[in-house]
């Protein structure tokens, strides 16, 4: 298969999740490097950029969607989440506010979305050491009562973000929901 050839063999829709300033679109820009096209919608007040993955052999299209200008994040709720089969729950391991605001995008997640959406919750900016407000226990111990997934990244640094998303990928494929 060509690498100019556009088909694929699965696609999928992942939706970005969590605070503004948490380091959302630095982890997409960061995962999607140069291979990236992105695409502002301004009739609902998102981007997305799409990535092609490879599991079992498989080509795995996948359309990241994040938010921008997080006001309008209310309304565009539907859109947003229509169709997503999996979702990164972001918050800032230095800002507790941003961990506590979790508990209300999984509300939201739950009401809007496929109750079989796969979950990943991350603690982003672990680069920075001396400011941490959010414990990684804390972080894990949460993620295994509401059995979500769990990692620590730094979009600065680029640790674990590779693995977060095709984490996250993989697991939408094995479900295929
Ligand atoms: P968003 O609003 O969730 O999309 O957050 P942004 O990606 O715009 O990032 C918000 C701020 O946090 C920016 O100043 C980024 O440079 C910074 N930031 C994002 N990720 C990291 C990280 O992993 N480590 C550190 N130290 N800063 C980060
Ligand atoms: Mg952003």
């Amino acid at each position: 298969r060509r690498e100019e050839d556009h088909t694929h063999d699965h696609f999928f829709k992942l939706i970005l999740i969590g605070d503004s300033h948490v380091g959302k679109s630095n982890l997409l820009s960061r995962f999607c490097d140069n291979k990236f096209t992105l695409e502002f919608n301004s009739t609902i007040g998102v981007e997305f950029a799409t990535k092609t993955l490879h599991i079992d052999g498989k080509h795995i299209m996948v359309q990241i969607w994040d938010t921008s200008g997080h006001k309008k994040v209310r309304a565009i709720t539907d859109a947003y989440y229509r169709g997503a089969t999996g979702a990164l729950l972001v918050y800032d391991v230095t800002k507790h506010i941003t961990f506590v605001n979790i508990q209300r995008w999984l509300a939201d997640l739950r009401n809007h979305a496929d109750p079989n959406m796969v979950l990943t919750l991350i603690g982003n900016k672990s680069d920075v050491r001396h400011s941490v407000t959010v414990l990684t226990e804390v972080g894990k111990s949460f993620a295994e009562k509401e059995s979500l997934y769990f990692i620590e990244t730094s979009a600065l640094r680029d640790t674990n973000v590779e693995k977060a998303f095709t984490e996250v990928v993989d697991r939408m494929y094995q479900t295929q929901i």
